[in-house]
């Protein structure tokens, strides 16, 4: 085939492929306030969700952050966004379960955590509340996961929600308009590699 057969037959596919997706984001015409659940065991949930967290800023947009289960507060991303008017955040943590080692602290701790994110669910000024690791306080029991549920499907219908953390429950997954599962394929902390600055806190 000559170079210019080539360019044509490339153009006229383009041009197909163009008008199937022009078609496929004119159908995509709704708004809506969105849950999205980042789960998987590989790296990347909350990074994704303070991705958002800086996308919805740079539209003006005010935030609320809940990070559940871990204590730790010299993460890059608290020192970041503590800077920003528009942005909200609370360490509701103790540590990880298995530092604290004591299920009534936990579950006390958790439901303390609970009611700063009620507050945010209920309250349309947040046009984005992100749920930091909420699947461990809900796979654990530590939350009631229907009055959880609840509470995300009743917030203000623009507001966006972004919850984080392994092994989503079905439920909270048919619940959700967006899911995404980070699969693990390789993590350096396994070759040894203690965690960074500015890559893993
Ligand atoms: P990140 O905050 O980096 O986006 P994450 O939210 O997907 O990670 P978490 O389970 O919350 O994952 O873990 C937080 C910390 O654990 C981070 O330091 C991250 O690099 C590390 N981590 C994530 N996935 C793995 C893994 N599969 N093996 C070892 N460490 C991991
Ligand atoms: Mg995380």
């Amino acid at each position: 085939m000559t170079d210019s057969a080539q360019n044509q037959r490339h153009q006229a596919r383009m041009a197909r492929k163009k008008a199937l997706i022009d078609a496929s984001i004119a159908r995509a015409d709704q708004s809506k306030g969105l849950l999205l659940v980042l789960t998987g065991n590989g790296k990347g949930k909350s990074s994704s969700a303070f991705g958002m967290v800086a996308r919805s800023l740079g539209h003006g947009m005010k935030v609320g952050v809940c990070q559940f289960l871990k204590s730790r507060t010299d993460t890059g991303e608290e020192a970041f966004f503590r800077q920003h008017a528009n942005c909200e955040w609370h360490v509701l943590g103790d540590g990880f379960t298995w530092e604290t080692q004591n299920r009534e602290q936990d579950i006390a701790t958790s439901q303390r955590g609970w009611t700063v994110a009620q507050r945010m669910l209920a309250d349309d000024s947040y046009a984005l509340v992100v749920l930091d690791e909420l699947t461990y306080l809900l796979n654990y029991g530590y939350l009631d996961a229907d009055q959880v549920l609840d509470a995300i499907a009743a917030r203000p219908p623009m507001q966006h929600v972004v919850v984080t953390g392994r092994a989503a429950s079905a439920a909270l997954c048919e619940l959700a308009d967006t899911v995404a599962e980070i699969a693990d394929v390789k993590h350096a902390y396994r070759a040894g590699i203690q965690a960074q600055k500015g890559i893993d806190l």
